[in-house]
């Protein structure tokens, strides 16, 4: 028996990155989605640009669940609410001021609820889920806002220059993000409503609307069900490498990731420079 059963619904809530991170290891997928299990080894600590992914992340939260409160913001508040992002991000030091100097252009430039004013911020960073397939699925929108033609949209800030580069990874995102939206945990009146997906790009503002017919959402997400379906100790493909296994929790045991690299199985920290 392979299968957890949490209140109706088989094995563990799925999330785009859950997915995303069993795509890449069948193995690690088996024991997480499937058995529910999420290992022993510590995450490696956060590389340098991640910290920064979050801790730009975090500051843009609280900004906008101040405007969500209808709180004044202004400029002179924004080195408390920087400062305390980065650290609840890992960050130690200075926070960089870079990053300061961003969020200070973001606040004058409000680019994704500035559109003639007429985008209403509905929710900030909302767990939402829905029971579909016998499973239940999860997204966490950065901003849920009612549209200008009165739709609501699930507003995902990202700070990737080519946030399509992985359409498989992206598609995923869409998908969960319209089941939930259509789904139990929404207002009634919410629900109802014609819904939208739009990646937000942090560096240069763009807009780009990745929404789908929920006949293909419906497609997608039945295609990981049935893949998940599938999953057996027998037929479940390792695919270690250096990537996948540095952050997984499966690696103080795994004999996989041990062939691959016994180094593997301490931290591995490979840090990249980012534009920020
Ligand atoms: S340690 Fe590597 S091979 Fe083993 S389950 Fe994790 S990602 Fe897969």
């Amino acid at each position: 028996m392979y299968c957890l059963q949490y209140g109706g619904y088989m094995g563990r809530i799925l999330t785009k990155s859950g997915i995303a991170a069993g795509r890449a290891c069948e193995l690690r997928a088996l024991r997480t989605l499937i058995h529910g299990d999420w290992g022993t080894a510590p995450l490696p600590p956060p590389q340098a640009s991640l910290v920064r992914y979050r801790a730009r992340h975090s500051a843009l939260a609280s900004l906008h669940r101040l405007r969500l409160a209808r709180a004044v913001v202004d400029v002179a508040s924004l080195p408390l609410l920087w400062s305390h992002a980065w650290r609840s991000s890992g960050g130690t030091g200075e926070p960089p001021a870079d990053g300061l100097a961003w969020l200070q252009g973001y606040l004058v430039d409000n680019p994704f609820l500035n559109v003639g004013a007429e985008r209403v911020l509905v929710a900030v960073e909302r767990t939402l889920r829905a029971q579909y397939l016998g499973r239940m699925w999860q997204a966490r929108p950065d901003l849920l806002v009612r549209g200008p033609d009165g739709a609501i949209e699930a507003l995902e800030l990202s700070s990737a220059r080519s946030p399509l580069s992985n359409r498989s990874q992206v598609d995923t995102m869409v998908a969960i993000n319209l089941l939930v939206m259509s789904g139990l945990d929404m207002p009634e009146t919410l629900r109802q409503l014609p819904h939208r997906v739009i990646i937000c790009t942090l560096d240069d503002y763009r807009e780009i609307n990745v929404s789908m017919e929920r006949v293909v959402a419906r497609e997608i997400l039945g295609n990981i069900a049935t893949w998940l379906d599938g999953l057996t100790p027998d037929t479940a493909q390792p695919a270690p490498s250096l990537d996948t296994c540095s952050g997984c929790s499966f690696r103080d045991t795994c004999a996989f990731a041990l062939a691959v690299d016994p180094a593997v199985t301490e931290s591995t920290v490979v840090d990249v420079p980012v534009a920020f």
